[in-house]
């Protein structure tokens, strides 16, 4: 505390997600005062929000967890090969508990303002509590897909029945047995529900925009010989699988061949393996799916054949077919996905050719046809990547809005920091590789960065560190260039901003896992190269 009329801390975490959590745990091993303010009642973060039926990862448990304490993964026990919700938010409370977290930790609490005072070289945080606390570092851990996008239907509160978002789902549960129901949306949230709720509701009504491609995630209870092997060599398995990519996957066997150089019945043989073996291994089929439009084709087409020989209806199995690029939107896994399409209670209706008109007291319109519902689902996303920071009135240098700062869409240095904006850092921000990885590994390795930082700062006397304005530039240009090499900006995702009407389009986050850790690191090496650092009254 300092003299102030406020509590005075070192550093304010907004969010106790993974990535709060952790920082938390950092700051405090270095010796800084943190406190944390978490708009929900838990930690957990997404695993605390999305509790909708089916709600799982789908990267594999032994890797979807800290890697930054050995005793930590090896007393961690996992039930299946991916982990279901309840089950990551006991390992998040786990956490907590283990590293006596909570007592940091200010529940029901949302930050509103964070203002930078020039004079005092500090940040002023004001909460929806009427709190007002000061802190030298603002660390932003509020998620990457942490904002509900509920679409503006007309007619939507004239609605009779319950409705929900799966990001923000009830947390006793909702019982659909004998209901009715309508889902809005078919991405990776939907495809998880899906074959949940048609098991229990009396009807079924999907909603699809764009159809999606799935592979299935062949979950299953963990392999307890898998499990002996990780953690006879946990530090080296990490390892290895810092250096793929995406931060995980180690044991996913690779092939450096382009699919086209591949003969036709080979080709058949390692997508049919790699379907049985289930998970994101079969977009590591060949090397060039996500950069080659004819090469994807030979993987999209192997799929969609998947779809028309699992879907009994012709007209429902031909508009469940994507023709888009296969990856180019986040993949989904599945189980049982296109399976349920063949339940007697489950109908599927194209909202691409006609969107959705309105929603009525009773049910949901396309297309002239009431459909009705006792309760609608809306799958219908997030604001990601910038939507949950820009919800927050963040003013740097001189006033500065961050909102004013990225109308034309984000703008960071290594998407840790942007300029006009000292001592303020983002957790997996926009311009870092965060949803294209295991997040839980990018949250690491930037919570490690940004503790780093303030160490250095502290210890060679700097009061602020703010990136360069050219450094931001290029950092920009960069992460823009590396997305135009590949198929990724050819579809409308929330990768570029394309779910959520008028959001600025630029594709968001950084491809490359090792390539980012390699430019961080340098960039310290460098003497914090592309940043400037002020002393005190500078
Ligand atoms: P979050 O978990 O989103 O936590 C952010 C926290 O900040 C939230 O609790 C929020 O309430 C809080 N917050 C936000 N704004 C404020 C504010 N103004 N004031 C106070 N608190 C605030 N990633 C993977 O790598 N693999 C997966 O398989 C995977 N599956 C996913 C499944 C779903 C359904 C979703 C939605 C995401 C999934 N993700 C997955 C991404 C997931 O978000 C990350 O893996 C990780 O949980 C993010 O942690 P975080 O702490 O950065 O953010
Ligand atoms: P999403 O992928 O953005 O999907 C939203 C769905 O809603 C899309 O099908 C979209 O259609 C549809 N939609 C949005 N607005 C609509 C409208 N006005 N009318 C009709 N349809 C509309 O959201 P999500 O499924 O919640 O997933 C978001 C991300 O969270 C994922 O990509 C993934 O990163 C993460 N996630 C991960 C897992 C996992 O790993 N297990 C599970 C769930 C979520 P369009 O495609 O046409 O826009």
């Amino acid at each position: 505390m300092s003299g102030d009329s406020h509590p005075r801390y070192d550093a304010v975490i907004v969010g106790a997600g993974f990535a709060g959590l952790y920082m938390l745990h950092r700051l405090r091993q270095a010796g800084f005062q943190a406190v944390v303010f978490e708009a929900g009642s838990g930690v957990g973060g997404t695993w605390y929000w999305n509790r909708y039926p089916g709600a799982r990862c789908d990267v594999e448990s032994m890797e979807y967890s800290y890697s930054f304490s050995d005793d930590l993964q090896q007393e961690w026990e996992w039930t299946e090969r991916y982990a279901g919700q309840p089950e990551i938010l006991r390992y998040a409370n786990h956490v907590a508990d283990r590293f006596d977290l909570e007592r940091d930790i200010v529940f029901d609490t949302r930050v509103v303002k964070a203002h930078f005072d020039e004079a005092g070289a500090k940040w002023d945080i004001e909460t929806d509590t009427g709190r007002t606390v000061a802190a030298k570092f603002c660390v932003l851990a509020t998620g990457c897909l942490s904002s509900a996008n509920l679409p503006d239907f007309e007619g939507l509160t004239s609605f009779r029945g319950e409705t929900y978002h799966t990001g923000r789902w009830p947390h006793e549960g909702v019982d659909f047995e004998g209901k009715r129901v309508g889902i809005i949306g078919t991405g990776s949230s939907a495809i998880q529900a899906i074959p949940v709720i048609a098991a229990e509701a009396r009807h079924l009504t999907v909603f699809q925009r764009t159809p999606n491609y799935s592979i299935p995630a062949r979950n299953a209870p963990i392999d307890p010989d898998l499990v002996a092997d990780i953690k006879g060599e946990y530090p080296a398995f990490r390892a290895r699988n810092y250096k793929e990519p995406a931060g995980f996957g180690s044991k996913i066997p690779k092939n450096d061949q382009s699919a086209l150089q591949d003969a036709e019945a080979n080709r058949e043989r390692n997508y049919w393996q790699r379907w049985e073996r289930g998970g994101f291994g079969f977009l590591s089929a060949y090397n060039d799916l996500i950069v080659n439009r004819d090469a994807n084709d030979t993987a999209a087409d192997f799929v969609r054949r998947r779809i028309r020989e699992t879907v009994d209806d012709p007209a429902t199995a031909e508009l469940l077919c994507p023709d888009n690029v296969i990856g180019c939107k986040r993949p989904c896994l599945d189980t049982g996905y296109f399976e349920t399409y063949n339940r007697p209670n489950v109908d599927l209706v194209d909202v691409r050719t006609n969107p959705i008109d309105r929603i009525t007291p009773a049910g949901i319109v396309v297309a002239g046809q009431e459909y009705a519902v006792d309760c609608i689902v809306f799958a219908t996303g997030f604001d990601a990547m910038t939507g949950t920071m820009l919800r927050i009135d963040i003013r740097g240098r001189g006033g500065l809005s961050l909102t004013d700062k990225w109308s034309a869409g984000p703008v960071t240095y290594l998407g840790l920091t942007t300029s006009g904006f000292p001592n303020l850092f983002m957790i997996s921000g926009p311009g870092s590789p965060s949803v294209l990885t295991n997040m839980i590994t990018s949250i690491e390795q930037h919570v490690a960065w940004i503790a780093d930082c303030m160490g250095h700062l502290r210890s060679h006397g700097f009061a602020a560190i703010e990136a360069t304005p050219g450094a931001e530039d290029d950092w920009v240009a960069h992460v823009n260039a590396v997305a135009d090499q590949t198929l990724y900006p050819t579809c409308n995702s929330w990768y570029l901003g394309k779910n959520i009407p008028g959001k600025p389009q630029v594709f968001m986050p950084l491809i490359g896992f090792p390539p980012y850790v390699e430019k961080c690191d340098a960039v310290v090496a460098n003497g914090y190269e592309g940043f400037e650092l002020r002393s005190a009254g500078a």
